[in-house]
C-alpha cells in the first residue's frame, strides 16, 4: 500500500534537503504518493498569501506531511507559515529528540534528550498590537483600568496565553510518549516564579497530570536554570516538556549538544495528523549550493515512518544514516572536523551514500 503524504519542499535550503529526503525515504522500499505543495514567500505573487488553503486541505486530506523549512521575514512582513500551519491544524505537540550519533563532533557524548514543546499557545498566540496603533492604545487603557498598571506609551504588546486545556494535553503527551518509549523521567520547564498566572498554571497542571503516571519520575525546572543544567549535566534529564517559546529555544540548545541543527529532527503532532520537519530553518546563505546537511530532515522522515507504523523501514533508515555519519566520509561540511574540508559531501551526495547503505541493510 502506498501512503499519501503531503510534501512541502520549503525554500532556502529546503528544496535540496527535501529532494534528498524524498529519495532516501523511497529507497526504504515503503511506497509514497507524494502530494507536493508549495508554500511561503514564493507563492505570494500567485495566491496573495504564503499559506494557500489548498496546502492546508492537502494535509487535512492526507493526515501526514513532511516539510522543508520556510523563511519568515524578521520584524515586518507576513507571519511565520511554519507557526500558522501548526496552529491551523492544531498540531499541538512539537516533538524534538536530540540524540548523539557516533562520529559527530560535539563537546558532549551520549546525549539522549527529548524536548516536547507546546505548539499552539504561550508567546506564539499571535495576539499582538503594534506600537502607536489604536489596538495597543485600547490594550493599555484596559490594563490601566482593570489591573491598575501603566504601560509605557511607546510600547508594543504581545499577549501570552496559557490554558488548562493546552497545558494538560501537552503534559499528557509527554508522559504518554515517555511511557511508550520506556523513558524514565519527565521534567516540566517553566518560569512560574515570575509569570505566576501563565507559567504557574502550566506547572500546576503538570503536577496534577504527573500524579496519573506514578511509574514515571517527575520534576520541574525554571527555564534559565534548565539552560545551565543542560549544558553542565545533560545526563540528569530525559523528556522535557514546556511552553512554546522555551521549547523553541531549548530545542536549539539541545541540537547544539548533539552536533548542531544539521542533525536535529522534529514532528508536529495533533489529533488530525502529523507534520514532520527539521528543527532548523531555511539557512538562506546556503540556498542553491547543494551544501546543507540533509540529516535533520531525513531523521524527521524516520520519525514519520515510525508514525506510519513502518518500524522496520524506520530502523533501517536510521541505521543507514548512523553508519554514514560514523564513517565520516560522505558527510556534509558541518559534520567534518574541519568545516572547510574540501572533501565534504554535497547534500545530494550524502543522500546517495545513505541510499547505498540502505541497500546493504536487509532487516532492521
Ligand atoms: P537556521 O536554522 O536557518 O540557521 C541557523 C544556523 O544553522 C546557520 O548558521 C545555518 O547555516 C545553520 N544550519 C541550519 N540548517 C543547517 C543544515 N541543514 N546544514 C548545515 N547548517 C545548517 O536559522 P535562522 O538563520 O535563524 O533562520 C533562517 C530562516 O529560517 C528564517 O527566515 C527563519 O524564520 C526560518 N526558520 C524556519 C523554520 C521552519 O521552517 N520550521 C525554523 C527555524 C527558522
Amino acid at each position: 500500500m502506498a501512503y499519501n503524504v503531503t510534501l512541502i519542499p520549503g525554500d532556502g535550503i529546503g528544496t535540496e534537503i527535501s529532494e534528498a529526503t524524498r529519495r532516501v525515504l523511497e529507497a526504504t522500499g515503503v511506497e509514497f504518493n507524494w502530494d507536493v505543495q508549495q508554500a511561503g514567500e514564493e507563492v505570494m505573487p500567485q495566491y496573495g498569501t504564503p499559506m494557500p488553503d489548498h496546502v492546508l486541505d492537502s494535509i487535512r486530506r492526507n493526515k501526514v506531511a513532511i516539510k522543508g523549512p520556510l523563511t519568515t521575514p524578521i520584524g515586518t512582513g507576513f507571519r511565520s507559515v511554519n507557526v500558522a500551519l501548526r496552529m491551523a491544524l492544531d498540531l499541538y505537540a512539537n516533538l524534538r529528540p536530540a540524540k548523539t550519533y557516533r562520529g559527530i563532533q560535539s563537546r558532549y557524548q551520549a546525549i539522549d534528550l527529548v524536548v516536547v514543546r507546546e505548539n499552539t499557545e504561550g508567546m506564539y498566540s499571535g495576539i499582538e498590537a503594534a506600537e502607536g496603533s489604536p489596538e495597543v492604545q485600547a490594550f493599555m487603557e484596559l490594563i490601566q483600568e482593570r489591573l491598575g498598571r501603566k504601560v509605557r506609551p511607546d510600547s508594543a504588546i504581545s499577549v501570552k496565553t496559557i490554558s488548562i486545556t493546552g497545558s494538560r494535553r501537552i503534559v499528557k503527551f509527554a508522559f504518554d510518549y515517555a511511557r511508550a518509549n520506556k523513558r524514565r523521567k519527565v521534567t516540566a520547564v517553566h518560569k512560574a516564579n515570575i509569570m505566576k498566572f501563565t507559567d504557574g498554571l502550566f506547572l500546576e497542571v503538570a503536577r496534577e497530570v504527573a500524579k496519573e503516571y506514578p511509574d514515571i519520575e517527575f520534576g520541574d525546572l525554571i527555564v534559565d536554570n534548565c539552560c545551565m543544567q543542560l549544558v553542565q549535566k545533560p545526563e540528569l534529564y530525559d523528556v522535557l516538556v514546556m511552553p512554546n517559546l522555551y521549547g523553541d529555544i531549548i530545542s536549539d540548545l539541545c541540537a547544539g549538544l548533539v552536533g548542531g541543527l544539521g542533525v536535529a529532527p522534529g514532528a508536529n503532532i495533533g489529533e488530525m495528523g502529523a507534520l514532520f520537519e527539521p528543527v532548523h530553518g531555511s539557512a538562506p546563505k546556503y540556498k542553491g549550493m547543494n551544501k546543507a546537511n540533509p540529516t535533520a530532515m531525513i531523521l524527521s522522515g524516520v520519525m514519520m515512518l515510525r508514525y506510519l507504523g513502518e518500524m522496520d523501514a524506520a530502523a533501517r533508515l536510521e541505521r543507514a544514516v548512523a553508519e554514514v555519519i560514523a564513517e565520516g566520509k560522505d558527510v556534509t561540511y558541518d559534520l567534518k572536523p574541519d568545516r572547510n574540508d574540501p572533501t565534504a559531501a554535497s547534500t545530494s551526495a550524502m543522500g546517495d551514500a545513505i541510499i547505498r547503505k540502505l541497500e546493504k541493510i536487509k532487516v532492521g
